[in-house]
């Protein structure tokens, strides 16, 4: 028997898109969530058409459409020289070619806009201020009113659903952090681009630039090795740490250089990932988002592929019982996150390339073509969600 209610732990974009894909074959879900009200945590996202699709057919992307911003390239560009590399069309190119819109928004913009579509839906139910510390099934009956057929951990990177799954993934820190800070755009740094993404590429590092339309201003993420600072999504970095990131990006192109310097309020993120393991236990519960596969932000993916879990894991669970339900949504979840992973790893790769390998990058980056950039994607953004049931 397909399932008919479910239990999501977590409220992030993993839980709330959850949620709404269970509510669109019509199971019910109630969400918990320890936090008293969903707030501003995070800062900007990229957001791909493979995820736009989704949330297309979720009914949150109109909202959305009247906050983010639509940029017409994703530019590569040299750290050292400012000089753009390359640049793959995004804008009504990616919409074409791929069949949804490719945005940067910031992450409250996108949490809000599947909050107020979740709030509509009678078939969920919210509960904020509720934290838990063992998903065990008696408590969540008591929680909820009833015993729900399934339990979906969507509680993130430091998921206490997780050690309810017998050898489930391990998360460990990645030695990379990410530094994060937004500048008004008005009286910013004359060289960042207003429409379009830019990732600024040198040895050992590399720094993201988008503009936000809420803000009026540029996200700014500088990915470099680090320090950890423990179980915290963010933290504001310290002196000495902020002297760690201005040693990383030395030698980098004097503007670059002292926009990171007068950076006001940094903040900083230790990068986690999750390691191989079972995202369901045979039982019951099953993983999404960060809480399965948390991964470094190097193809502009976390998000992305948790809305598609989720889409995908409804369309499962509505289609078949549930042990079938979970063991496909983990074959067909695992090889993808593995594939979006090892993208990833290249791009790491490709980014961070120093020496030779830099000036070899530069002269294959300079021979393609837009089009030919855009091919090399296709499989990632042209991802149908849902539909491999
Ligand atoms: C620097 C950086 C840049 C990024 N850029 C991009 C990008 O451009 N595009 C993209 O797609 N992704 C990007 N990501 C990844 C993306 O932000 C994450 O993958 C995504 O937000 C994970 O969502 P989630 O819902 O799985 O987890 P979370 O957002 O962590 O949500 C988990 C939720 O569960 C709640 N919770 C936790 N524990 C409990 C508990 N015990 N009981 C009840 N509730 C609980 C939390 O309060 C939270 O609300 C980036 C990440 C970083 C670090």
């Amino acid at each position: 028997m397909p399932v008919t209610s479910a239990v999501v732990v977590g409220a992030g974009i993993a839980g709330l898109s959850t949620a709404l894909s269970l509510a669109h074959h019509g199971i019910h879900a109630d969400i918990l969530e320890q936090a008293p009200q969903l707030g501003e945590v995070g800062a900007g996202l990229q957001l791909s058409p493979n995820a736009s699709r989704v949330l297309q057919a979720l009914g949150v992307l109109q909202d959305i459409e009247a906050h983010w911003r639509r940029p017409d390239y994703i530019n590569l560009a040299s750290g050292l020289s400012l000089k753009t590399l390359a640049a793959v069309p995004a804008g009504s190119f990616a919409e074409n070619r791929w069949g949804a819109p490719y945005g940067v928004l910031h992450r409250s913009t996108l949490q809000q806009s599947l909050l107020s579509v979740v709030l509509k839906n009678p078939l969920i139910r919210l509960h904020l201020g509720t934290r838990i510390e063992d998903a065990g099934r008696k408590q969540l009956a008591e929680l909820v009113g009833h015993s729900p057929d399934v339990v979906i951990g969507a509680d993130g990177v430091w998921s206490r659903t997780r050690i309810m799954i017998p050898g489930a993934p391990e998360v460990s820190f990645s030695g990379n952090v990410a530094w994060r800070f937004t500048l008004p755009a008005k009286g910013g740094p004359g060289f960042l681009d207003p429409a379009n993404v830019t990732a600024y590429l040198g040895p050992n590092c590399h720094l993201v630039a988008y503009p936000l339309r809420e803000i009026s201003g540029y996200n700014i993420v500088a990915i470099s090795a680090g320090v950890s600072p423990g179980e915290t999504w963010s933290a504001t970095g310290t002196e000495a740490q902020k002297a760690l990131l201005a040693r990383a990006f030395a030698g980098w192109h004097p503007s670059l250089q002292s926009m990171i310097a007068s950076a006001p309020a940094l903040n900083y993120w230790p990068l986690f990932q999750a390691g191989p393991g079972q995202w369901h236990g045979g039982g019951d519960t099953v993983l999404v988002g960060d809480a399965a596969h948390a991964m470094m932000p190097f193809s502009a993916q976390g998000a992305a592929m948790a809305i598609e879990d989720g889409f995908d894991l409804a369309a499962l669970l509505a289609h078949h019982p549930l042990q079938t339900a979970l063991d496909r949504y983990q074959s067909l979840r695992q090889a993808r996150a593995a594939r979006v992973r090892q993208r990833g790893a290249f791009n790491k790769f490709v980014y961070h390339a120093r020496g030779p390998i830099r000036m070899g990058r530069d002269l294959v980056l300079a021979l393609r073509p837009p089009q030919s950039l855009a091919s090399d994607l296709d499989w990632l953004y042209g991802y149908r969600a849902g539909e491999q049931v």
